[in-house]
């Protein structure tokens, strides 16, 4: 029979929202098991600049902040595997989690899968991406020296990412399908003032165009109607995030694109099984409301296990 291994908490994820759970967990004294299958860090590893996490008055860079996190983790006895987990079942209080390598098992289950980039579902998109069509400005900017390049969506992301990339490319134009920006306002303020940039607004991407490479785009604007074709480098896609909850389809009314729900204690309508960060229904998705999500399930799971063994629950 195959070996399973045991746990008190294990955290599927290893962003800054599992990261801040697994420090509380740890410092708990309950046994942590953390899941990660691609890098420890999640979406915050491949950004650039982060100004608004308090504590760190002139900024800090993303792979910095979630290294400094992980070692804070690891300190306190995290243990951190590279698996992908592929289903999670319960049986009471009892979870099973299975993973491409192991299966393990706990009474609490902590959700941080977070989320990855939402496509525009447009004709070339899929067949040019890693040749010309790029979702990660902090990546790729560098391979788009001298270039003009678009950027679609009007969000945060779609601003940071835009003005980290102007140091590299010629000109860069982002399209936009409003009038008006959705990104914080001190964003806003510095790309109308970046000379590298400007904005078509009201539009949107209808297709990417080229053969090998990104060659053009075609511009539609919702108003007029007009189409344009118009030649560029590269696309740079930022229209959201759709959250990796694809697993969890046996419990939760989820599919591929939906967030799961939780109450103010971070507790899915299944007892022991937290959602938090970027995949929980609601989340403001920054780092600062991540790392609060991570505490509060830590705090609440560590109450939750007390009450499994006062309850005779758990041996
Ligand atoms: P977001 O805020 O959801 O913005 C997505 C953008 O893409 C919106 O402008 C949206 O247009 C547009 N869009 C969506 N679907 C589209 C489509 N099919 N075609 C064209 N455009 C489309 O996502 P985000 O920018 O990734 O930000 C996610 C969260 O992270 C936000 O809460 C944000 O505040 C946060 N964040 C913060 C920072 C920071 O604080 N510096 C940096 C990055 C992200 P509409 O505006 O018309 O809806």
């Amino acid at each position: 029979m195959e070996d399973i291994k045991k746990y008190d908490v294990i955290l599927v994820g290893g962003g800054c929202a599992a990261m801040a759970s697994a420090i509380y967990t740890c410092r708990a004294e309950l046994k942590t098991l953390m899941l990660e299958r691609k890098f420890v860090g999640g979406q915050v590893v491949i950004t650039t600049d982060v100004d608004n996490y308090p504590g760190f008055p002139d900024g800090i860079q993303g792979p910095e902040l979630t290294e400094r996190m992980r070692k804070q983790a690891e300190r306190f006895g995290t243990e951190i595997k590279s698996e992908e987990v592929v289903s999670l079942s319960v049986d009471g209080l009892k979870k099973t989690v299975t993973t491409d390598e192991g299966v393990y098992e706990s009474p609490i289950v902590i959700l941080a899968m977070g989320a990855d980039p939402r496509k525009l579902e447009v004709p070339g998109e899929e067949e040019l991406t890693g040749r010309g069509v790029s979702y990660c400005g902090t990546c790729d900017g560098p391979f788009y020296r001298g270039k003009d390049v678009f950027v679609v969506g009007g969000g945060s992301s779609a601003i940071t990412e835009a003005i980290f990339i102007t140091k590299f490319v010629n000109k860069l134009t982002v399209v936009h399908r409003r009038d008006a920006l959705r990104a914080e306002k001190i964003l806003q303020k510095e790309a109308f003032e970046n000379p590298k940039m400007s904005f078509i607004w009201d539009s949107v991407v209808e297709s990417i165009d080229g053969k090998e490479k990104v060659e053009g785009v075609t511009i539609n604007n919702l108003k007029t109607g007009q189409k344009d074709k118009l030649p560029c480098g590269g696309v740079f896609v930022f229209v959201g995030n759709q959250p990796n909850t694809g697993f969890l389809d046996n419990l939760f009314s989820v599919d591929a694109g939906s967030h799961v729900e939780a109450n103010h204690k971070m507790e899915t309508s299944v007892e022991g099984i937290f959602a938090i960060g970027d995949v929980r229904k609601n989340s403001f998705r920054q780092i600062a409301t991540a790392v609060g999500d991570g505490v509060t399930a830590a705090i609440a799971a560590q109450h939750k296990i007390a009450d499994m063994k006062a309850k005779g629950g758990l041996l």
